[in-house]
């Protein structure tokens, strides 16, 4: 069973996940790719697109789907856990089960494709079957949050090269979301109007603007935490994920595959993560108008940051914005055709 501690005076968690997450592929094979389908749980949604039309299939007993397009499986080495054991602990050594679902989903059947280098159509399908597989989630019992995460590269957690999302849920709001939503709400009663969109009409052609598109914006954030941080606004505000369209992905797949693309290019293939912010989904929760951010992970964390929440960026967002803007616009151009 994986256990959720609490610390003993502050709201700080942590996670034990299950012994499993021990268990580690000793064999050189990719897990991921076509053909080692029988090295992971059987899929749960095996999407195969034929002749533009999208097929939603899964695997069974007798049955293994190939030709996949993206491949959704649960996580053999999960850190939650949905295995009903109520063991509670009281304060001061809070104890909690931590109790959810942990599922991958493969971009990609090419193992060489990394997200950076995905493309517009197979970013689409991706973003639609995270969508898909986030609602469906958010219809079980005891999920109060669903997480859309990447670890990319050795230095980002990751020890699986071939592309792939982590969609996982939470029986609580995650801290940080939490208190997004929280200060967002806050800033929302006393300005009327939301922080985000005014973050965007901010940045909005100033020196930390990376690229636009027609619905979506990328920015270095005034205060990065990490070099060369940056993250993708939906113009509109927009708090639900769920709402997007299948046009909207499209763009939503051409600012990422050319703000990726351009970063893989100047920072030579970092780790990275990349995360939605997106608000929670159960009735009457707070909402933020949703966002990804994206961490390259280009060198480690001190004392500064690990003892006292202190954080040093050695590169201004600005200087970020104008090495990684224009890398975007030439990959922005080499995707849409224009030299
Ligand atoms: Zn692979
Ligand atoms: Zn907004
Ligand atoms: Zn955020």
């Amino acid at each position: 069973m994986a256990e959720l501690r609490k610390d003993y005076i502050l709201e700080k968690f942590v996670v034990l996940p299950p012994d499993s997450y021990k268990v580690k592929n000793d064999t050189k094979q990719c897990p991921y790719c076509p053909g080692n389908e029988n090295m992971t749980l059987p899929s749960v949604l095996s999407l195969v697109v034929k002749e533009g039309m999208l097929q939603r299939l899964s695997d069974n007993e007798e049955n293994i789907i190939e030709n996949w397009d993206v491949r959704v499986f649960p996580n053999s080495n999960p850190v939650v856990t949905s295995v009903n054991e109520n063991i509670y602990r009281d304060k001061p050594l809070y104890s909690e089960p931590a109790y959810g679902y942990h599922y991958i989903v493969v971009a990609t059947p090419d193992h060489q494709e990394n997200l950076p280098k995905l493309s517009i159509e197979k970013w689409s399908n991706v973003l639609l079957v995270l969508q898909n597989y986030l609602s469906h989630l958010y219809t079980k019992k005891s999920v109060t949050y669903v997480s859309i995460f990447v670890n990319s590269g050795f230095q980002s957690g990751s020890d699986i090269e071939h592309a792939h999302f982590h969609l996982m849920t939470f029986s609580t709001i995650p801290p940080i979301i939490e208190s997004e939503a929280e200060a967002s709400n806050r800033y929302l009663n006393e300005n009327g109007n939301c922080p985000a969109c005014n973050i965007i009409s901010t940045e909005t052609g100033g020196p930390r603007q990376i690229l636009d598109t027609e619905s979506y914006i990328a920015i270095s954030p005034w205060a990065s935490t990490y070099p060369y941080e940056f993250w993708i606004y939906p113009k509109r505000h927009t708090t639900s994920f769920s709402k997007i369209s299948q046009k909207e992905f499209r763009d939503l797949g051409l600012i990422l595959r050319s703000t990726l693309g351009g970063m893989d290019r100047v920072l030579q293939k970092p780790s990275f993560n990349l995360i939605f912010h997106l608000s929670p989904e159960k009735k009457n929760s707070r909402q933020i108008h949703w966002h990804i951010e994206v961490y390259p992970q280009i060198h480690n964390w001190s004392g500064l940051e690990r003892g006292f929440g202190v954080y040093v960026n050695h590169v201004s967002p600005e200087k970020s914005a104008e090495v990684l803007g224009s890398a975007a616009r030439k990959e922005f151009g080499d995707v849409i055709g224009i030299k």
